[in-house]
């Protein structure tokens, strides 16, 4: 599937199984949502087929970077939250997280990236940082997962353990892909507001 889609479906994958009750939640939500949506294509590079997947770095980015910034002026609680981490633990954030990343882009699309292996150890160096961020990351990428596997391209899950698999049922680029574009935008309108409703209604 493409970025957008990714975004879009692992955000509100992340807001219906978190299900945050207060403002920094609902962000925290969103920014791991985000992140696990996209962090499988960190393969993928800026050149042509594979502009999408910058896009979406982009994308994730600017809502990190926004909610993150939203953060700190409301105090909803991820900056305190990462500033309480001892340095231990960001320290180990920071290491398996790049060291991971950095293997992710240098080997071929959809292998090692698409597995739940990396899925699993990008989100622990992201947990190492905030748990906050880190549970809703790793559902993110579990939903890249298996969108990717709806598509007719295996996707190695077990890595390094065989070749992968996938249903066959759907290119990554057509009507199903803006479909679940759509879908997920939906979900994730729906789920922020009534996640607010609930907080503000107490
Ligand atoms: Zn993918």
């Amino acid at each position: 599937m493409m970025s957008k889609t990714h975004l879009t479906v692992g955000i509100a994958a992340a807001l219906a199984v978190c299900r945050p009750d207060d403002l920094g939640g609902i962000f925290a939500a969103v920014i791991g949502g985000a992140a696990g949506g996209v962090f499988c294509d960190a393969e993928c590079d800026a050149g042509q087929p594979m502009r999408d997947a910058l896009l979406g770095r982009l994308n994730a980015g600017g809502i990190t970077a926004i909610l993150l910034a939203a953060d700190w002026i409301l105090k909803t609680g991820i900056w305190a939250g990462i500033l309480s981490q001892s340095a231990a633990s960001l320290g180990t954030g920071l290491v398996v997280f790049m060291i991971t990343y950095l293997i992710g882009r240098l080997c071929r699309h959809r292998g090692f990236t698409h597995s739940l292996l990396f899925v699993f150890l990008v989100s622990y160096g992201l947990f190492c940082f905030s748990p906050a961020i880190g549970i809703p990351a790793l559902i993110g990428g579990l939903s890249h997962l298996m969108l990717d596997t709806l598509n007719k391209k295996p996707v190695p899950w077990f890595f390094p353990i065989g070749r992968g698999f996938c249903l066959q049922l759907f290119y990554a680029n057509r009507t199903a892909n803006t479909v679940f574009m759509w879908a997920g935008f939906t979900a994730g309108v729906a789920l922020i507001t009534w996640r607010l409703a609930g907080y503000i209604g107490g």
